[in-house]
C-alpha cells in the first residue's frame, strides 16, 4: 500500500547508513551527497512533506529540528551548516516524505 521509499528505509526493508533513531525520528547518510556530511533527519511517522504539517505535528517539526542541530554538533559542524528542506516539484523534493537536509564539513556555495 505504502510505496514510499522512506517509510522503507525506516522498515529497514532498503538499507542505509543511519546515524541517529528514536520513538519518533530517524537520520542516515543521503546516498547522493552534496557535502562531506549531508544526512537526511525524517520523521517515522509519514508527512508528504512540510507543506501539510498540521498543527497536533508541530512539536515533531521542533524535535526534527533539534535532531538535526545535535547531529551536526556530533558531526563537528561547529563552523556552521545548512538545514534544507524541499517542497514540491517547484521546491525540488523528489522524496515525498518530509525530510530535512544536514549539509556541511565544507563552505557551502550560495544556493538562493
Ligand atoms: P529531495 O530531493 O526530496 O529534497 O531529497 C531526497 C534526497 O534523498 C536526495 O538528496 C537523494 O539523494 C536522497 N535519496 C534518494 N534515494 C535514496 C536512498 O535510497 N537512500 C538514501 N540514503 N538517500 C536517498
Ligand atoms: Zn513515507
Amino acid at each position: 500500500m505504502n510505496n514510499c521509499l522512506f517509510c522503507k528505509i525506516i522498515n529497514n526493508e532498503i538499507p542505509s547508513e543511519k546515524v541517529y533513531s528514536d520513538e519518533e525520528i530517524i537520520a542516515f547518510k543521503d546516498i547522493n551527497p552534496q557535502a562531506p556530511v549531508h544526512i537526511l533527519v525524517i520523521p517515522k511517522k509519514h508527512i508528504d512533506g512540510a507543506d501539510v504539517l498540521e498543527k497536533e505535528d508541530a512539536a515533531l517539526a521542533g524535535r526534527l529540528l533539534l535532531t538535526a542541530a545535535r547531529i551536526a554538533e556530533q558531526f563537528h559542524l561547529s563552523n556552521g551548516y545548512r538545514i534544507v528542506t524541499n517542497i514540491g516539484e517547484h521546491g525540488g523534493q523528489t522524496v515525498r516524505h518530509l525530510h530535512f537536509h544536514l549539509i556541511g564539513g565544507e563552505k557551502l556555495i550560495d544556493s538562493f
